[in-house]
């Protein structure tokens, strides 16, 4: 297959199943997140952290549900237009370009992730995808862009 011709598209395609959403896997909350989720909600942002969030690692995350879902999981994300930027990279995140392999370690957890591809191609669409997200958070908040990942 030619090096241009794979896409994120080929890569991923999330089959909205929620294993993501479930167990304690750190859904942290930048700035950025927390503004646009307390907004989406009608809240104020000390409200969004004493309702919805846990600290881990002096980091906000969400909180889980007694079912050991995300407080946000019902069914599928309720917050989906401004679901925390974590959630809109994955699976395209900074680990894999560290390490492609990550990808299909990865896959085993989430069957929206394809395999069999070359690590250059998995690598150039990671990045074209946050780059991309980048692009479209910086629109939305261009104070608060500090570059990198969650
Ligand atoms: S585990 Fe993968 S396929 Fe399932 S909802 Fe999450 S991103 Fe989509
Ligand atoms: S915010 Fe939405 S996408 Fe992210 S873990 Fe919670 S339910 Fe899943």
């Amino acid at each position: 297959m030619p090096f241009d011709s794979v896409t994120p598209g080929d890569l991923f395609e999330c089959r909205q199943c929620g294993q993501c959403c479930h167990g304690y896997g750190g859904t942290y909350l930048n700035a950025a997140d927390i503004e646009n989720i307390a907004g989406y909600l009608g809240i104020s942002g000390d409200e969004l952290i004493t309702r919805y969030c846990t600290v881990s690692g002096g980091r906000y995350i969400l909180r889980q549900k007694s079912d050991g879902y995300c407080v946000f999981w019902d069914e599928l994300c309720t917050i989906h237009p401004v679901k925390p930027r974590m959630c809109r990279a994955w699976p395209f995140i900074a680990a894999v370009i560290c390490d492609p392999a990550n990808w299909d370690a990865m896959a085993e957890a989430c069957p929206g992730i394809r395999t069999g591809f070359n690590k250059q191609d998995i690598v150039r669409c990671v990045r074209e995808k946050l780059e991309e997200l980048d692009s479209s958070r910086s629109n939305l908040h261009p104070q608060k862009q500090t570059g990198g990942i969650s």
